[in-house]
């Protein structure tokens, strides 16, 4: 996110872009660091059980990343009874982050079009149920909507989002002849700069290069060199010729880059997919969003049940925020 978000109402009118989804009946957790949204991490509010051990799980990521400020925001859409759930939820969350070192100046709750502060940081904030800003004045929003960022509805959306096929695309580039010769770190480069800063939709790029692309991925080594572009600061792979890579830091923003991504793996059929997921997983994670990484690692695994990066990924993710409650 390049624009600058005016308040804590434009703040959560932002979250299903940074999120990917709208989270209903939520608790969301933002990590912040120099005033900027560090990580989003998501609770489910109805899991009652799940939440001291899953806000100790964020407290604990958090702490590991250096992340000392938290922002707390209830979501709530179902009537909850009683009535003061969520600010009793939201003061337990705050009371779990302080004990690891977090801390929530800001406990906020939204239901209806409207939000309003439990514990307030700045002074600021509405102490009774004011109305979110429109999604379409806030600029960080406008420019999601530019790169063609789009929250979906919820994580089974999020899911299906994945799913989608451009069959025809896919059937040709299934079908596209092999070619002997691994492809050129040239060659590789120029089409992964083509994925990642092409203006043109990946669809129409030519289907040869898309195909080639697609297989040269399936060699570990190609994969893992990629990888370390599109998930930069993740341990793990690291690419041998940085000077190569067509990832220019801050020149795209993550969730652009994995807008790409996903175009490009609507043009896949499954049986090349599973590489590609793991890069959707890999950016989603380095920069936050736990549940496109999980939902991205879950389908690689589904389609490759011993594909081995998407196997760790899928550890991390767990391990950082358990993915099918959490984040
Ligand atoms: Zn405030």
């Amino acid at each position: 996110m390049r624009s600058t978000l005016h308040g804590l109402g434009e703040l959560i009118a932002y979250l299903p872009y940074e999120l990917g989804f709208r989270p209903t009946d939520s608790l969301v957790v933002v990590g912040l660091a120099d005033q900027r949204i560090r990580v989003v991490a998501r609770l489910d509010l109805r899991e009652e059980d799940d939440l001291l051990p899953g806000t100790g799980r964020i407290g604990q990521v958090f702490a590991r990343a250096g992340v000392r400020s938290a922002l707390c925001c209830a979501f709530v859409d179902t009537p909850p009874v009683p009535q003061d759930a969520p600010t009793r939820l939201l003061d337990v969350a705050c009371d779990v982050l302080r004990a690891y070192d977090v801390d929530a100046a800001h406990l906020l709750v939204t239901r209806d079009g409207g939000w309003w502060a439990h514990r307030c940081g700045c002074g600021g904030c509405p102490r009774r149920p004011a109305a979110l800003p429109d999604p379409d004045r806030v600029d960080a929003v406008f420019e999601s909507v530019l790169d063609g960022i789009a929250p979906h509805a919820s994580r089974a959306d999020l899911r299906a989002s994945l799913n989608q096929c451009r069959t025809e695309v896919a059937q040709a580039v299934g079908a596209a002849p092999v070619v002997d010769r691994p492809m050129r770190p040239a060659a590789l480069t120029a089409a992964m700069w083509e994925i990642l800063h092409g203006s043109a939709p990946i669809h129409e790029m030519p289907v040869p290069m898309l195909a080639s692309l697609s297989r040269a991925i399936a060699d570990p080594a190609v994969r893992d060199e990629v990888f370390g572009w599109v998930a930069p600061g993740l341990p793990g792979p690291t690419p041998s010729t940085p000077a190569l890579s067509p990832y220019v830091a801050g020149a795209l923003d993550p969730r652009a880059v994995r807008a790409r991504l996903v175009q490009w793996l609507h043009c896949l059929p499954e049986w090349m997919r599973p590489p590609v997921l793991t890069f959707i997983a890999g950016s989603a994670w380095s920069s936050g969003s736990g549940a496109l990484a999980a939902v991205a690692v879950e389908q690689a695994l589904r389609i490759d049940p011993g594909y081995r990066l998407a196997r760790l990924l899928g550890r991390a993710v767990e391990l950082g925020a358990r993915p099918r409650r959490c984040a």
